[in-house]
């Protein structure tokens, strides 16, 4: 018997969440095609009014479940009853730019994940490491790849990610006390896309073992603390090759052009964050630099240097939704330039 774990993305206003069911099934043979398309109760999830309430899930990516004993993950995508797509379906829309377009451009997308982990407090909860009375910690200082505390779930979680083959390339600890990243990178925007979702999804249940909760808001503690962002790397073929920093270049027109459709899809409560203090811009005006981390977006030196490589769309929040991203990038940067 195998358990199948049947995720997708549900329709909470604002910052969309993760759900998931199991199904148990007798006689499944390990492939996609013999798991059965399912369905949920769309009118407890934001999804579907209560009198025609059915949603149907799609299965669409397999993930071996590194935390349980003969179960499986089941990515799915969520469709209405007449098989068309669900409104908050966002990856097919995903799929809609790329199958419509020109798509030779190879996107490649690197996600930098941060996230607060919180413990029970006197009074609600607090971020791990800080006093239960709810006072403040040592100011920042040497947390970031420093003295942190948290690292025994961000290592037990790079560990269950890289088991359910989740493309994963490294961790930090981060600049707030209770704060870490992990990365997620990928040559296929689907499944970088997918990917990050699921290792949402794991952090999630990792989190509810060891009695702490994850939180993705993007100014979790507000005052002298920094936020908590998606940092998101972008490349096409072009840029990749000689003379890419041009085709780079002319990406950071387009993406100031289209500065406030991007702040739009980046995920909510971000100007708590974007604020111009802890290594973010304003979210008022776009500006690009190298290496620098007040910039919206930021070439790294190695890509100067080299005159070829990726930028770094800073501006994204950590509780952005990774196809809205990717679809916004690729739109702007691979889109046909209307101006
Ligand atoms: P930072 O210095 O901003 O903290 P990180 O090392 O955390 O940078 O993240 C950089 C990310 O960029 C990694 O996930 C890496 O895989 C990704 N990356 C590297 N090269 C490319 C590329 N050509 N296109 C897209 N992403 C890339
Ligand atoms: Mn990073
Ligand atoms: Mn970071
Ligand atoms: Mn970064």
């Amino acid at each position: 018997m195998t358990k199948l774990e049947y995720i997708w993305i549900d329709g909470t206003e604002d910052v969309p969440q993760l759900r998931s069911k199991t199904k148990v099934l007798n006689d499944w043979d390990g492939s996609i095609s013999k798991c059965p398309i399912w369905s949920f109760d769309g009118s407890s999830t934001n999804q579907a009014p209560g009198e025609n309430s059915d949603c149907v899930l799609k299965p669409i990516r397999l993930y071996h479940n590194p935390l349980e004993k003969n179960s499986t993950l089941v990515m799915c995508e969520v469709w209405n009853t007449d098989d068309t797509p669900h409104e908050t379906n966002i990856r097919w829309k995903l799929y809609e730019l790329i199958n419509g377009g020109d798509n030779n451009n190879e996107p490649w997308f690197g996600f930098e994940q941060e996230y607060t982990l919180f413990k029970k407090g006197d009074n609600g909860l607090v971020p791990v490491g800080w006093p239960k009375d709810g006072s403040q910690p040592a100011p920042q200082g040497d947390y970031y790849c420093g003295r942190n505390k948290g690292e025994h779930i961000a290592r037990k979680h790079m560990d269950a990610c890289m088991e359910a083959e989740i493309g994963i390339t490294g961790i930090n600890s981060e600049v707030m006390l209770g704060q870490w990243e992990y990365q997620i990178f990928g040559k296929d925007p689907y499944k970088v896309c997918d990917d990050m979702w699921i290792a949402r999804w794991l952090l999630e249940k990792i989190c509810l073992r060891k009695h702490r909760v994850v939180s993705l808001d993007p100014k979790p503690i507000e005052g002298d603390w920094n936020g908590a962002g998606c940092h998101t790397n972008f490349s096409t073929k072009d840029m990749r090759k000689k003379d890419g920093d041009k085709v780079i270049h002319s990406a950071m027109k387009k993406l100031e052009y289209l500065h406030e459709d991007h702040i739009e899809v980046y995920g909510s409560g971000n100007e708590k964050r974007l604020t111009g203090q802890h290594e973010t811009c304003s979210m008022r005006e776009f500006r690009w630099g190298v290496s620098d981390r007040g910039a919206s977006v930021r070439v790294p030196w190695q890509v100067a240097k080299d005159g070829k490589g990726y930028l770094e769309d800073r501006r994204p929040s950590a509780n952005c939704d990774p196809y809205l991203v990717a679809w916004r990038l690729i739109k702007t940067i691979c889109g046909e330039d209307d101006e």
